[in-house]
């Protein structure tokens, strides 16, 4: 099998009740190779009116699909999660040449993505209820558990696969129709997805694809319709306020993975080449676009020199280029206004004191590129201590005690995912048990796992992702029925 998309098959419509068929009014959406800055293939624009249609095929299906044994949902689940891993190498090309992410990253992220298939089809046959008698011995209580109704899912491009399928998965396990709005600079990889869901034997309607230039109209007459019940977004954190205002309009379901600033807490004590390993991972997967991506490595004194030699030198030795190119470690960043958000914040660090040990220009080729950067010195009023840096910037600061760099990891309004290196493990999970971050990487520099809860706490978002029950337990909702015999 040929593992080279085919970039027009991916962008021959939107995907709506089963159908391919362009926007209404006919307006495309370009969608652009980061590498090269050239137009890979144009996407359709839809309208209000294509929203509408989608909104009607996943009430279409609905009463079907809910009504579909577990385990034929399990069935096809599963053969979603066998499509994609043979075509795996195909995906992770087209991943690499509409978001830029080296080869590498986007193989991982493919197999990342199906995994939620596969998991979420062992859950789709272990959803059970619970059955008690009331504490007063009046009555029993039964608890079932129902699809919540029509979801609507937004996710972002940093990954484009994954971000889909760790919604998608658990929303069909459960037995919901869902519509998705993919991010604009990434719809192929959606559509390329859509197409292996119909292979696999999703019926039309179930999932539904969309892509639009005006997500703020046509996700709030979506939201308006009130077959719609859930909405779950992946993005940031200022569109995921706006859109939890719109959801509270009609008081609907929200499931919000927002945005990250994780602390990279290296001790004394720890292994520093594992603490290297880890950073480097935690830091330069996706060329640093990532939430969960380390945006302030904070080293002890002890360890503060090594830590610095050894990670500039590792930066210093990767390469840039075209994610698709097999010899490319840093890929280009996602658009122009990303490369100059990062400059900006390194020059904002700059001028309040940081150092620039490598890296911190703006190659001069085409594309969107950013040189792997470490800066260190970074001071904690630095904007970058406090927005996501999402490029290939690695910001050290030294500290000394357990307690300052405690209070230094929480002084933010994020808490998605923070790293601890300690070889002491119990100084470790005590750490772990007061930064504030839904997710703690100890010893670890990789969090993601289908198996576990993601998610954040304060402005990082609301509910999890995967996980045992959690993922699915967000797409029904508990019906209680008292009764007596
Ligand atoms: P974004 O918030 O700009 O866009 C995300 C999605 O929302 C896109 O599909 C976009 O088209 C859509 N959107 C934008 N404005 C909208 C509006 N007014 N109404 C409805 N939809 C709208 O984010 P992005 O730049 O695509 O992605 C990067 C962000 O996503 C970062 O903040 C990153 O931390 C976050 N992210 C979070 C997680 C997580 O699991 N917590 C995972 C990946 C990315």
């Amino acid at each position: 099998m040929t593992t080279a998309p085919d970039i027009q098959a991916c962008a021959k419509g939107l995907y709506i009740n089963g159908q391919w068929r362009p926007a209404q009014g006919g307006k495309v959406i370009d969608v652009v190779d980061p590498s090269t800055e050239m137009v890979l293939a144009s996407v359709p624009d839809a309208t209000l009116e294509d929203a509408s249609a989608a909104v009607e095929a996943a009430a279409l299906a609905a009463e079907g699909w809910r009504n579909t044994a577990p385990r034929k949902r399990s069935e096809i689940l599963r053969r979603c999660f066998e499509l994609m891993t043979e075509r795996a190498e195909m995906l992770a090309t087209l991943i690499s040449m509409e978001n830029g992410k080296a080869l590498r990253d986007a193989r991982g992220e493919v197999a990342y993505a199906a995994e939620f298939f596969r998991w979420n089809a062992e859950e789709a046959v272990r959803i059970t209820g619970e059955f008690g008698t009331a504490p007063a011995g009046t009555n029993r209580i039964i608890v079932d558990y129902q699809p919540i109704g029509i979801c609507l899912l937004i996710t972002p491009w940093n990954f484009p696969a994954a971000m889909a399928t760790r919604k998608i998965a658990p929303a069909l396990a459960a037995g919901c129709t869902v519509i998705l709005k993919p991010a604009s600079e990434t719809p192929l990889t959606a559509f390329a997805l859509a197409a292996i869901y119909e292979e696999a034997g999703v019926p039309p309607g179930v999932v539904n694809v969309i892509t639009t230039t005006t997500p703020g109209p046509l996700t709030a007459a979506i939201l308006a319709d009130p077959r719609v019940r859930k909405l779950s977004f992946t993005g940031s954190t200022g569109v995921g306020r706006a859109l939890l205002a719109e959801a509270s309009k009609h008081v609907i379901s929200c499931a919000m993975e927002l945005g990250g600033n994780a602390p990279f807490i290296v001790f004394d004590d720890a292994d520093l080449n594992a603490a290297l390993d880890g950073a480097m991972i935690a830091k330069m997967r996706n060329a640093g676009e990532a939430c969960t991506a380390a945006n302030r490595i904070y080293v002890q004194s002890g360890i503060h020199d090594a830590f610095v030699a050894g990670l500039a030198g590792r930066m210093q030795a990767l390469k840039i280029g075209a994610g698709y190119d097999a010899a490319t470690d840093c890929g280009p960043m996602i658009t122009k206004k990303a490369v100059d958000k990062i400059d900006r914040l390194v020059a904002d660090a700059v001028k309040r004191g940081a150092q620039i040990i490598c890296g911190g220009q703006i190659p001069n080729q085409r594309g969107f590129f950013y040189q792997p950067t470490v800066l260190t010195e970074v001071p904690q009023d630095a904007d970058m201590a406090s927005e996501e840096i999402f490029g290939p910037v690695a910001p050290v600061s030294r500290f000394e005690t357990e307690d300052e760099v405690i209070a230094r990891a929480n002084d933010t309004e994020y808490g998605l995912a923070a790293y601890i290196y300690t070889g002491d493990v119990g100084r470790g999970l005590r750490v772990a048990g007061r930064v504030e971050a839904g997710m703690i990487g100890l010893n670890r520099g990789l969090v993601s796992d289908p198996a576990a809860p993601f998610g954040g706490v304060k402005q990082s978002g609301l509910g999890r992702e995967g996980g045992q029950h959690h993922g699915i337990a967000e797409f029904m909702e508990a019906k209680y029925i008292a009764t007596s015999f």
